[in-house]
């Protein structure tokens, strides 16, 4: 072994900056089982195809541009073509008609561009980073935000730049709160998440360390009782999971997220909200019970970013507004996230509410309740 060339930690055998970075890219040598579903999922044009009954040739034009991954898992759970599950990862002609949007309406190149800060870092607010240390997702969601780099091999991370996102984090110490976030992070094999997880917890003004993964469920496989075992070893560590309609909550992925759970790992959902895909009350509001009988809770719901290639998912903001209306009061507390726009050009996020202020004044305040019955709340010096 190249000596010089070698990352020691303390307690562990040392790799070479090359072993690290073919850890990066997923290794099928690796005796982690759900290794074997990411290889066997779906990726190809040709098998979309076949296994869909779908025109070959526009499948090849939407997947050079932007790359499909289904796990067979995943794709099991689709009843019916063009029901919610088929939308969020069947490729569509209209992801590459769009017209409308931006590749990154987020911003989240900005600060990188600047070079401020490291690839794979966003630092927007004042006491938390996002940490990008994968651009591989078990499925690439045919909505997701960052459409523009997920999957794309070219964009792979290369260990010396986690190393220099932990150096980043580490010389600036107004930071309380890591987003370890991709891609998905839990695509990296277990050793080497360790191995970033642990080094960041050695960082003394470290608070918090978040992950955020939609494996639990696109794979929950990949939530495994050594995982599990691993991370409680580095709490405070919190878990935001994403998942987008109540056919996604299966047994299978209610009990990765209760092995999580039962690490005392927190789990929080965060949700997208799609057209034909959960834009109903009914169906938000039956996601959000479901995910708390799971012990998951509703962390976010977000209004659809500008994204190119996601248009066809948008839906007016009032939706959000008429969902959020709909859940807040009619069912328990615990089921209602925040809805927000997250500001194109990098304002960050922004919580919406529906109106139950009418009136406030210094005397009294008049509110709606949940049913628009009319109350009142006197207010004194
Ligand atoms: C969403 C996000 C966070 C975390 O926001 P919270 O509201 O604390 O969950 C941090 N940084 C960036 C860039 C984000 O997009
Ligand atoms: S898992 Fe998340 S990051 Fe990956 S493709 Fe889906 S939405 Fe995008």
């Amino acid at each position: 072994m190249d000596s010089q060339n070698s990352v020691e930690g303390d307690d562990e055998p040392p790799l070479t900056k090359k072993d690290l970075n073919q850890h990066l890219i997923l290794v099928s040598e690796t005796k982690e089982a759900w290794v074997e579903d990411i290889l066997n999922s779906i990726t190809t044009p040709e098998e979309i195809a076949k296994t869909l009954n779908l025109n070959e040739l526009e499948l090849k034009e939407i997947c050079r541009r932007y790359p499909a991954r289904i796990p067979k898992y995943y794709l099991s759970l689709i009843k019916e073509k063009g029901d919610a599950v088929y939308k969020q990862c069947i490729p569509v002609i209209e992801e590459i008609k769009d017209k409308c949007g931006f590749e990154d309406p987020l911003k989240e190149e900005e600060g990188v561009l600047n070079g401020k800060v490291p690839i794979g870092i966003t630092h927007r607010y004042p006491d938390r980073v996002l940490f990008l240390v994968s651009n591989q997702c078990a499925m690439y969601c045919r909505f997701c935000t960052r459409k523009r780099k997920v999957g794309d091999p070219l964009k792979q991370k290369k260990w010396s730049e986690i190393e220099e996102g932990i150096e980043y984090i580490k010389n600036h110490k107004e930071i309380r709160d890591v987003i370890l976030s991709g891609g998905d992070p839990l695509m990296l094999v277990d050793e080497i998440l360790e191995r970033i997880i642990k080094r960041i917890r050695e960082i003394p003004h470290i608070d918090i360390i978040r992950i955020g993964t939609r494996m639990p469920c696109t794979l929950p496989k990949r939530i495994t009782p050594e995982l599990c075992n691993m991370l409680k070893k580095y709490h405070p560590i919190y878990v935001n999971t994403h998942f987008n309609s109540p056919d996604e909550i299966t047994p299978e992925s209610s009990k990765a997220c209760e092995m999580l759970v039962d690490a005392g790992i927190p789990v929080g959902c965060q949700t997208v909200l799609m057209k034909g895909v959960n834009d109903s009350v009914e169906v938000m509001k039956k996601l959000m019970q479901k995910l708390i009988k799971i012990r998951v809770k509703p962390y976010y719901i977000y209004q659809t970013d500008l994204v190119l290639g996601t248009n066809h998912f948008r839906t007016k903001v009032e939706k959000g507004l008429e969902i959020i209306k709909g859940i807040r009061g009619h069912t328990s507390g615990l089921c209602v996230p925040h809805f927000v726009i997250d500001a194109p050009g990098g304002g960050g996020k922004i919580p919406l509410l529906p109106e139950y202020i009418k009136e406030i004044n210094k005397n009294k305040i008049i509110m709606k309740n949940y049913k628009d019955e009319k109350y009142e709340y006197i207010q004194t010096d």
